[in-house]
C-alpha cells in the first residue's frame, strides 16, 4: 500500500512516556525533494517526532521507513549512515576552528586498511568544502574563526556541517530562531537550493518563514495530526485556527 516514491513513510508511530502518549498513532509521508514543515502548539510532539526519526528516542509502536529501510531498530549512528541528518536548535560548531576546518572535520571519514578512522585532506575534500561554503553563503569567510560569525552564519555553518555528509533527509529544529529578516530570507533560499537532491523536515513557529519554504505543512496537536496539506489549506482550517493560529 506504500507509495514507493515516498522518501519517508511514518506509520502508526507511538511513544509513551510513563503512560502519556507524546506521539499517538501518527502516520505521515514525505516525498523526495519535499520541504515538509511541522507546526503546532508547545508540547504537541514535534521535537519527539524528530527524536524518533533520528533514533534518539525509541518508538513504543509503529514504523519509520526511509527509502524503504526500516529505521526504528537502528542505532542513532546507523541512522546517520542511512542518510538522515539532524540539526538541533543550539549550534554544535567549534568556535576556535575556522569555517573551513569546521566543514572539513565534518567530511565523512574513511577507514584505512587497519580499520582506523582516517581524515582525508586532499583536493576532493577542499573542493567539497568550498562547494558547501558557497551554498551556505560563507565562501568568503573560509578562514574566519567560527566564533566571529554572526548568529545566523553559525546556524548556516551547522547546516553546512550536515550537508557535507550529503544526507538524503535533513531535519532542522527552528532554523531561523534569532535570525534577522535578511538572514531568514537567505535561509529560505538555502533550503530551496539544497532540496534538489533530498527531503527536508523543519519544525518552525515563524509563519512567514513557513509560507516561504513549505511544500506541505503537518499540524500536530497532542501527538496526532490535526491538519495536513499546503499552507493555504492548513491556515484556513478552523481546527487549526482554534488550537494554534488563533492566539
Ligand atoms: P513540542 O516539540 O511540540 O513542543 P515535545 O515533542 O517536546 O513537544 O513534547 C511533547 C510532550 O512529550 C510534552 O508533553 C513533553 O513534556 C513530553 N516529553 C517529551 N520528551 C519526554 C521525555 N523524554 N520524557 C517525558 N516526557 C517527555
Amino acid at each position: 500500500q506504500m507509495n514507493p516514491d515516498f522518501a519517508l513513510a511514518v506509520e502508526g508511530l507511538t511513544v509513551s512516556f510513563d503512560g502519556f502518549k507524546a506521539v499517538d498513532d501518527l502516520s505521515f509521508y514525505v516525498d523526495q525533494n519535499e520541504i515538509r514543515v511541522i507546526i503546532g502548539p508547545n508540547g504537541a510532539g514535534k521535537t519527539t517526532v524528530l527524536d524518533l526519526i533520528c533514533g534518539r528516542t525509541r518508538a513504543t509502536f509503529g514504523s519509520i521507513r526511509f527509502k524503504g529501510r526500516e529505521l526504528t531498530r537502528l542505532k542513532e549512528h546507523d541512522i546517520v549512515l542511512a542518510g538522515v541528518g539532524r540539526k538541533f536548535q543550539t549550534p554544535s560548531i567549534y568556535d576556535d576552528l575556522t569555517v573551513f576546518e569546521n566543514l572539513e572535520i565534518s567530511y565523512p571519514k574513511g577507514r584505512n586498511v587497519l580499520g582506523a578512522l582516517t581524515f582525508r585532506r586532499d583536493a576532493a575534500v577542499r573542493e567539497r568544502v568550498e562547494e558547501v561554503a558557497s551554498t551556505i553563503f560563507l565562501a568568503d569567510r573560509l578562514n574566519e574563526r567560527a566564533e566571529y560569525l554572526s548568529h545566523g552564519q553559525k546556524q548556516w555553518l551547522e547546516i553546512g556541517m550536515l550537508l557535507i555528509q550529503d544526507p538524503e533527509l535533513l531535519m532542522l529544529d527552528e532554523p531561523v530562531a534569532g535570525m534577522s529578516v535578511s538572514e531568514r530570507k537567505k535561509t529560505a533560499e538555502l533550503l530551496h537550493t539544497i532540496i534538489r537532491d533530498r527531503s527536508v523536515i523543519v519544525i518552525e513557529h515563524d509563519m512567514k518563514f513557513v509560507e516561504d519554504i513549505a511544500h506541505k505543512v503537518t499540524v500536530l496537536h497532542q501527538g496526532k495530526i490535526l491538519s495536513e496539506g499546503p499552507m493555504a489549506k492548513v491556515q484556513a482550517d478552523p481546527k487549526v485556527i482554534e488550537v494554534y493560529l488563533g492566539h
